[in-house]
């Protein structure tokens, strides 16, 4: 990997050597020391380059391979066709929801469309090619849900096997994704926290490859791809906003990252502000943001379940991304990421879960209250689809209409409706 230069800690900024088994700082302890990947550019910039990612054919993340701390010519890269393709989802300009927000310049990158249908498969993918090379047979991890369901999927695809840990609230979708890909499923009676303690005790026991996103440095690697498409399919015209949801705080800390690693490669010209939204169920990064004070535990009240998180996992990344971009941070109702599943449902044809809209949700609160401008360029990042938790979707919408098959009855039914 000559791309990469080595990890750094993000709290007491020491150098550590890329060495298999490396996941936090030793300096730092269990409750911080959080690693970056550091990449040498010009060497990134010898090996690629805007022009010749422009002529790639490869529609996933490894168009942006120099990028990635992976091996760059492995054999395991050359059977690529054999993995789940991950990444290279639609931005779309969709005007019917521009114009619901009175918004001109508003993007959807649709992350709903990745293989098992949320942004975390580009984590996902790459723990599995870190845990191939490596060579450890088990890939575990504890997640709210999409995580998990995710790396099962990629791991079945390159042969390895998947221990899981989810809460017992994890919506059904994601519990069958799980077991149709073969996951050894554990359904811990718990919070989300509860299952993280206890996926960490028997990681550590058993010496399954660690996909706890927070810990491992790679995936946020992963995520930040999300970053590098949306500058590329804006023409490297970087947005003014990027607005996603939080949980453990890795997502909005790979996409800030991926912005940055564009930008000191000499790709981008300017950074964008992130908006990190959370549900004021449980937003113990939001609370800590506004009010300039390390983090606390919060209750797990919310429906949107991939960001009932009350102990995250990565705040320090998180809360330096926000900070560093100049952006903000806001938390909104359950009922507003409800109306925004609807209103994005109805105005461009996205499905988007509840964790997925809450971005999009938060965004409708800045701009509403002036403090994002209407013209100004926004992409709201739908994270999740909604087909993966059906009963919130009809909680968003209500029941459909229920007729006896009478075309007397349909149009008693249908009068003054369309
Ligand atoms: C995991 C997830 C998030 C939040 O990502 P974090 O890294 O936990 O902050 C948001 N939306 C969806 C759909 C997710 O699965
Ligand atoms: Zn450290």
């Amino acid at each position: 990997m000559k791309n990469v230069l080595g990890l750094r800690c993000i709290d007491c900024h020491k150098e550590l050597p890329v060495e298999a088994g490396t996941y936090t700082c030793p300096g730092c302890g269990s409750q911080g020391g959080i690693l970056d990947v550091e990449y040498d550019y010009p060497e990134i910039n010898r090996m690629t380059s805007r022009e010749q990612v422009a002529q790639s054919k490869d529609y996933s993340i490894f168009r942006y391979l120099p990028f990635l701390p992976i091996r760059q010519n492995a054999a395991l890269y050359e059977q690529r066709s054999a993995y789940l393709r991950v990444g290279w989802s639609p931005l779309y300009k969709p005007p019917g929801l521009g114009k619901s927000l009175g918004m001109s310049n508003l993007y959807i990158k649709d992350d709903g469309q990745n293989p098992t249908a949320s942004l975390k498969d580009r984590a996902s993918i790459i723990a599995v090619i870190k845990a191939v090379e490596e060579k450890a047979p088990t890939v575990a991890c504890s997640s709210t849900g999409n995580a998990a369901s995710s790396l099962a999927g990629s791991a079945a695809a390159m042969g390895l096997k998947s221990v899981i840990f989810v809460p017992s609230r994890a919506p059904q979708g994601k519990v069958a994704q799980l077991l149709i890909f073969g996951a050894t499923v554990i359904s811990v009676q718990g919070s989300y926290e509860d299952t993280f303690r206890l996926s960490a005790e028997a990681i550590a026991r058993f010496g399954w490859y660690n996909r706890n996103a927070a810990i491992n440095p790679y995936l946020v690697e992963g995520k930040k791809t999300v970053a590098l498409e949306i500058a590329e399919q804006l023409n490297w015209e970087v947005p003014d906003w990027v607005a996603l949801s939080v949980g453990d705080g890795c997502t909005i800390a790979g996409v800030w990252k991926g912005f940055k690693d564009l930008y000191l490669a000499g790709w981008i010209d300017r950074l964008p502000k992130v908006l990190g939204v959370q549900s004021t169920g449980c937003c113990p990064l939001v609370d800590a943001f506004l009010e300039d004070r390390p983090w606390r535990p919060a209750e797990e009240k919310t429906l949107a379940d991939s960001i009932a998180v009350g102990v995250p996992r990565n705040p320090d990344k998180a809360l330096q991304a926000v900070r560093e971009s100049g952006g903000l941070m806001v938390a909104v109702p359950d009922e507003a990421i409800l109306d925004a599943m609807r209103e994005l449902g109805r105005t461009s044809g996205i499905f988007g879960e509840p964790a997925g809209v809450t971005g999009m949700a938060g965004l409708k609160v800045l701009v509403n209250n002036g403090i994002i401008g209407t013209a100004e360029k926004v992409v709201a990042i739908v994270t999740g689809n909604g087909l993966k938790d059906v009963r919130n979707a009809i909680k968003a919408v209500g029941e459909p209409l229920k007729v006896e098959p009478s075309l007397q009855k349909l149009m008693a039914k249908l009068e003054g409706r369309l």
